[in-house]
């Protein structure tokens, strides 16, 4: 940035066009500007990048930004150049010239921010060069990938512990959305940010809306899902393995919905037309693995959808949080079932790791499970679970609709019975479709070869449909009532939790399952909208010919887009055509009044984007 700013507000206004600083953005910014270290957690869409950013263009020299996202390093640098700001990037996927390009504009001062891969900034090349220029700060993005036991650990992060000895006077700015108290501890100590200064923000995520529901059939869910509250729109589809990421996305694009997998087996340049055509597109669906997702910040993708259950509520929490990060209304929805419990708990038992690795699966699985059969509010569920309470919350499924429960003891009882009746037999290994066969009496070739029509259970459950059974299967291997075999086998056993309900010492309260609730009203979203002092409009505000100008400028951008080779999102977002379209300005000084719109951006964009609003009124009048 040539010109030199005073404060962080003169930033915010003139580079990012935005009217006041979010959470912990400005202690951050202060402290890091006066030279201190600082740990930043702040939940995905928090608005980490401007904490480094803004210190970085007030202090003089460079701000070098450390980021394992190679692949992504081109789109974050476009975006920053888009406002004005001088960025640039080293990384192997750069040619020679590329790269000593690059090195020149650092070295001559003409660079804001660096952004720098963690094994190159540790090559000694690298620190030679970055010793000869001028270091503003470093940012250490994504930081939890130095936890070894967190589930991004990069091996280079740990080599990153050098900056502080190196570079003992250069500020250092730690930043991650992971927030459990072990990542942050770690963090701490192989980085060396003793003395940092902690800034811990809520992770709590109100835009979005979380739903967990029972799986009936889970692709008809799935589709019915998407085109009733999302048509049209970006969102990414999580499943465990690779072959049902195609088996989805081939699904999806049977009924029209526009959907690509994504895995680790895919080769590198399927893998990267996957994420440019999702960034640049307003309405792809990406199914995927894990293995998709992280650092794309991507903020108007309005759903994530889980078609497989989660290891951990860390992991779900994360990927759920890709959704919204532009705050607007944004779902994260799951369907899960018998099956998935049964997988979960197969993986684990045939998992390769000690005990102690196999207890600590088992332990994540259980609050995972238990989040997932939940009757109170969800998010309170995963909150509490990251240290943190809060009220019920309004906008997830348990809230907006309270699960009606029913007491389960009587056919729970039942069921563990016949448990132990068959656990008798030793001979064999009955799953719990032939368990529910017995209680309901139906009359199947495995029930005559073995007599079972003979139990004194036998047919005692006919009261019950097959799926009432599954989801009574299901929550007491939930609850831990029953526990599956280890041998490979999954055969059900009773545990002694199990034992305490066959005595009556034990009540089991059950949820009923819903199969597909009803889509949840606009009502119901708008009240949890979050509250904000600028000039956020949400979509339903709009009347009909805003609405119509909303499309025409939406329309403008996508062409825009197009002409300038980024994303629709960099050009404006959503939020900042919504305003224009409600306040429809007519001078280039009312124009940037709208939040969203900068220096940079009102002199590239702001006669055009006049012309449509003009154009616009012309033809409604
Ligand atoms: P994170 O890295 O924490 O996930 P980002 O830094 O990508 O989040 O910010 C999320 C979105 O919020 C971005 O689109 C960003 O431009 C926007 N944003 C950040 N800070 C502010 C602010 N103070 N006012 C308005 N928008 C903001
Ligand atoms: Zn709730």
């Amino acid at each position: 940035m040539p010109a030199t700013y005073r404060t962080a507000e003169e930033v915010l206004r003139t580079v990012f066009g935005y009217d006041s600083f979010r959470g912990h953005q400005a202690a951050v910014i202060d402290h890091v500007t006066g030279g201190g270290d600082a740990i930043v957690l702040m939940p995905t869409g928090g608005g980490k990048s401007l904490c480094y950013q803004i210190p970085s263009l007030l202090r003089p020299g460079t701000g070098v930004v450390v980021s394992p996202l190679i692949a992504l390093m081109q789109d974050q640098v476009d975006a920053l150049r888009q406002v004005g700001i001088r960025a640039g990037f080293l990384n192997s996927m750069q040619d020679y010239g590329q790269r000593t390009d690059m090195e020149q504009a650092f070295l001559s001062g003409d660079l804001d921010l660096l952004y720098v891969s963690p094994e190159r900034l540790t090559m000694p090349a690298t620190q030679a060069l970055l010793e000869r220029g001028e270091i503003a700060l470093f940012a250490i993005d994504e930081a939890h990938c130095v936890s070894q036991w967190g589930h991004d650990f990069r091996p280079d992060y740990l080599a990153l512990s050098m900056l502080a000895e190196v570079w003992p006077t250069v500020p250092r700015i730690a930043l991650t959305a992971t927030a459990t108290q072990a990542t942050h501890q770690e963090i701490t100590e192989r980085l060396h940010l003793e003395d940092a200064k902690h800034f811990v923000s809520s992770f709590d995520r109100p835009n979005i809306q979380y739903r967990i529901e029972a799986k009936d059939s889970v692709m008809k869910q799935l589709t019915t899902f998407i085109q009733r509250e999302h048509p049209g729109q970006a969102g990414i589809v999580y499943t465990l393995t690779r072959a049902n990421t195609e088996k989805v996305a081939a699904t999806l694009r049977e009924t029209g919905i526009p959907a690509l997998p994504y895995h680790a087996g895919l080769d590198p340049r399927t893998r990267h037309n996957t994420q440019a055509r999702f960034l640049a597109e307003e309405g792809l669906v990406v199914v995927a693995t894990i293995a998709f997702g992280m650092g794309i910040d991507k903020p108007d993708v309005r759903f994530v959808a889980h078609v497989d259950l989660p290891k951990s509520i860390e992991g779900y929490y994360q990927e759920t949080g890709r959704a919204g990060r532009d705050g607007e209304p944004a779902t994260a929805w799951m369907a899960y079932g018998l099956n998935d419990v049964v997988q979960q708990r197969r993986m684990i038992g045939e998992s390769t790791g000690d005990e102690a690795h196999k207890r600590r699966l088992t332990i994540h699985l259980n609050a995972m499970l238990a989040l997932c059969e939940t009757v109170e509010c969800r998010r309170q569920n995963m909150l509490s679970y990251f240290g943190e309470a809060c009220e019920p919350c309004g906008n997830c499924d348990t809230c907006l609709d309270t699960p009606a429960t029913w007491d389960g003891t009587q056919a729970a009882q039942k069921l563990l019975s016949t448990v132990v009746r068959l656990d008798r037999e030793r001979r064999q290994h009955f799953g719990s479709g032939h368990l529910i066969d017995i209680l309901r009496g139906v009359d199947t070739v495995r029930v005559r070869q073995w007599n079972h029509d003979s139990l004194s259970t036998w047919g005692i459950g006919a009261d019950l449909t097959d799926a009432q059974w599954r989801g009574v299967v299901r929550q007491l291997l939930a609850r831990g009532d029953m526990a599956l075999s280890t041998d490979g086998h999954s055969t059900l056993g009773v545990t002694e939790l199990g034992w305490e309900v066959l005595r009556g010492n034990r009540e089991v309260p059950l949820r009923e399952d819903v199969v597909r609730k009803a889509a949840v009203t606009t009502e119901s979203r708008k009240a949890r909208t979050p509250k904000s002092t600028s000039t956020v409009i949400a979509a339903q505000d709009l009347s009909e010919p805003d609405a119509a100008l909303f499309e025409a400028l939406r329309a403008w951008r996508l062409e825009e887009s197009r002409t300038r080779s980024v994303p629709p999102y960099v050009v404006f977002h959503d939020s900042t055509l919504r305003a224009i379209a409600a306040t429809r300005p007519t001078t280039l000084d009312e124009l940037s009044l709208i939040s969203g719109i900068g220096a940079m951006k009102l002199e590239n964009y702001g006669e055009a984007v006049l012309a449509v609003v003009v154009s616009s009124d012309d033809s409604t009048t």
